[in-house]
């Protein structure tokens, strides 16, 4: 087996952003949006500071209270829409439930929405169009680009069917002409269906969730997944000691999609801020 490493992946899509950001009258600069003071949401966004930094690009953070309400919320979001030095909004999730995701996708302004989350650009993924996409759904086609995986004419299953994972996925699978099921919770005999796919990429969120008898030989296994296991160390889906054997390529849970992720979110605000200082 050999692994889809996301280190090479990441540092050459940094060097892209680099090299935009570096012929720029002023450095992009990208806003993460954030409410409370989640630990996990603020270790993100400190990573994510220092990773930008290396492509040349500023961050700030915008934090609301707790609490906050929705309209509070999307007053912060409309004054990062008209801030001239701000090129890229990304909004830490999951939003409190006093915050509808709905309106939030309508008020981000497509050009600054760093993430794909808003409704043009979600509309310009489903149907095809040019548009800005999800970073970690970008990265799974990334990660499986530098590789040299072919995903023309492939049987590939999603595992998750999540607005911001899973559908994304598939998505960008389907416009590269891939043969693509999405299966989820109510999915019947998941085994029988993640065990045709060539290309088999799991977004579910539990610990060891796909073992051998889930993977069919000599597959590529994208694992999105993220979670605690019972020892409280940081699980994928994929139980990788388990199907090491039998798939051809796997991505690691430490290293892998979580690393391109983030360069994929570089790449993306150095090219909004360079397409808004177009003359
Ligand atoms: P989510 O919103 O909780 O979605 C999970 C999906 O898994 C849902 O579609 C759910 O099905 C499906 N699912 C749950 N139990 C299942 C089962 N027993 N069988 C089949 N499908 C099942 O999570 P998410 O936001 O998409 O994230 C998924 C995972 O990716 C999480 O671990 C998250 O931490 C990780 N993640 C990683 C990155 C990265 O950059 N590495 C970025 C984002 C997320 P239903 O729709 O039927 O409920």
């Amino acid at each position: 087996m050999n692994y889809l490493d996301g280190k090479p992946v990441a540092e050459s899509i940094l060097n892209e952003a680099r090299a935009v950001s570096e012929k720029l009258k002023r450095p992009p600069k990208l806003a993460f949006l954030r409410v409370g003071e989640n630990e996990a949401d603020v270790w993100y966004e400190n990573a994510a500071a220092k990773v930008l930094k290396k492509a040349g690009i500023m961050s700030e953070s915008v934090v609301l209270k707790a609490n906050v309400r929705e309209r509070p919320f999307l007053s912060a979001l409309r004054k990062l829409n008209r801030d001239e030095t701000v090129d890229g909004i990304l909004i830490l999730m999951p939003l409190p439930e006093s915050v509808s995701v709905r309106r939030v996708s309508e008020t981000i302004d497509p050009e600054k929405d760093m993430d794909g989350i808003s409704v043009e650009n979600m509309a310009a993924l489903y149907s095809g169009q040019p548009g800005i996409r999800p970073c970690t759904a970008e990265a799974v086609v990334s990660l499986l680009d530098y590789y040299g995986i072919d995903i023309r004419g492939k049987r590939a299953v999603v595992v998750g069917r999540s607005p911001v994972v899973g559908r994304p996925v598939a998505s960008l699978l389907i416009a590269r002409d891939a043969t693509v099921t999405v299966c989820h919770s109510k999915t019947a005999d998941l085994t029988a269906v993640s065990k045709s796919a060539d290309i088999l990429v799991s977004a579910v969120g539990k610990p060891c969730f796909l073992t051998k008898k889930d993977v069919k030989t000599g597959a590529v296994v994208v694992d999105v997944g993220t979670s605690a296991g019972e020892d409280g160390k940081l699980c994928g889906d994929v139980d990788e000691a388990d199907v090491k054997e039998k798939v051809s390529w796997l991505s690691g849970v430490v290293g892998g999609v979580g690393t391109v992720t983030t360069a994929i979110l570089a790449l993306h605000t150095a090219k909004a801020a360079e397409k808004r200082q177009e003359p």
